[in-house]
């Protein structure tokens, strides 16, 4: 099995990566829609969140983003895309 830090070190880059800016995300969750299907943790490709210590109001364990990855998420919207419940969605930065 590809364990994701083997598959990083064969990621392949664009010799004119430079060329393009990475962008940056605000993420935004609503905590009483989620219902912990763990979706968007799973999913997200730079692991940018994590399952809160908190619960909402139905007993659920809402996602939060993981400390030092304040400034990690790429506004992908995989977190939004992915989210049945309508709870978390991302806001591009610009700069
Ligand atoms: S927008 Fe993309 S990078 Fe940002 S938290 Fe969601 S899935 Fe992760
Ligand atoms: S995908 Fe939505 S419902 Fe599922 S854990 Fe994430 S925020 Fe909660």
């Amino acid at each position: 099995m590809v364990t994701r830090q083997k598959y990083l070190a064969l990621e392949r880059k664009p010799i004119n990566i430079s060329a393009f800016k990475v962008p940056k995300g605000n993420i935004h969750i609503i905590p009483n829609r989620c219902k912990e299907c763990l979706y968007c943790i799973e999913l997200c490709p730079n692991s940018v969140l994590e399952k809160s210590d908190s619960i909402n109001h139905k007993g659920y364990h809402y996602p939060r983003v993981k400390p030092g990855k304040e400034d990690s998420c790429v506004a992908c919207s995989m977190c939004e895309w992915v989210c049945p419940e309508f709870a978390i969605f991302v806001k591009e930065v610009k700069e």
